[in-house]
């Protein structure tokens, strides 16, 4: 059975599409099936996964009717896309009059969960009825943080949000919180690495995603960090992180 991972962070530009996209790649390359799903209007982690097709249907199109599949080939061979674009806006709105309306994504996903070893969902930066949906049809969340300034506070208000999630998604679990846009010569980025490292412990994960220019230039060029320079240290991590995240969770692999 398949597991769902959500990226979620309610703050905007901590890194939530760069990590879902990159990781998922990363995932892939370790040859896990892997499924990228962008549950974000702005549409942004779609664009930067490589499917071929001009014109698709979406993860809305999928949510609105059962009959419809709308899973796409990138260039990674074991790497599928679900994507989306802003018709998602519309969802938001169409889901408020449905009945279980927090189900609706998990009793879509319900069919294809089987079909790969993990699902990888990307997030906008709010917290509306389609976040809502991401964290009810998840096993788990991987929070992406930015070594900034109030760091904690924002991490202790996505707890609370995982918190009231739990009427919909008991068991639902933290998978790990990921430091991004990490710059090693700023004192701030230690401090605030310390202070996440002494309160969450083996929740952080030891890799961490250093600034790096390539995995801001990839998505110009539609690819993953893998495809556009798998030299570039930003592909390292992120292959660094899956290998880290397959150990911890997933015994049975290899590498
Ligand atoms: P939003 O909340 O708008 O969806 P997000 O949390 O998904 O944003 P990203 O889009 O992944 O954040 O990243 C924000 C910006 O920072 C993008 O321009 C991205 O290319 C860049 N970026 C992300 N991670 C890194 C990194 N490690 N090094 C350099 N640039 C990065
Ligand atoms: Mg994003």
């Amino acid at each position: 059975m398949g597991k769902i991972i959500s990226v979620i962070n309610q703050k905007g530009g901590v890194g939530k599409t760069t990590t879902a996209v990159n990781f998922a790649a990363s995932l892939s390359i370790f040859e896990k099936k892997t499924l990228l799903i962008d549950m974000d209007p702005q549409g942004n982690a779609t664009s930067m996964s490589s499917i071929k097709e001009k014109s698709f249907k979406t993860i809305y199109d999928m949510m609105a009717s059962s009959d419809v599949t709308a899973i796409y080939n990138t260039e990674l061979p074991f790497l599928k896309v679900i994507p989306c674009n802003s018709d998602l806006t519309g969802a938001e709105i169409e889901l408020l009059d449905v009945e279980n309306r927090e189900f609706v994504l998990k009793e879509t996903l319900a069919k294809v969960k089987d079909k790969f070893d993990y699902i990888i969902i990307d997030s906008p930066p709010s917290l509306n009825i389609l976040t809502v949906n991401n964290m009810v049809a998840c096993d788990g969340v991987l929070i992406p943080i930015q070594c900034e300034y109030f760091a904690l506070e924002g991490l202790s208000r996505i707890l609370e949000t995982l918190e009231a999630i739990q009427e919909f998604n008991e068991n639902i679990k933290i998978y790990g919180i990921l430091l991004t846009m990490y710059d090693k010569r700023l004192k701030l980025t230690f401090e605030v690495e310390n202070d996440v490292r002494e309160h969450f412990g083996d929740l952080v994960f030891k890799t961490v995603i250093p600034r790096n220019v390539k995995l801001s230039e990839s998505p110009s060029f539609g690819q993953p960090i893998s495809l556009y320079d798998i030299s570039s240290i930003g592909s390292k991590k992120y292959m660094e992180l899956a290998e880290e995240f397959l150990k911890k969770y997933n015994k049975k692999s290899k590498k």
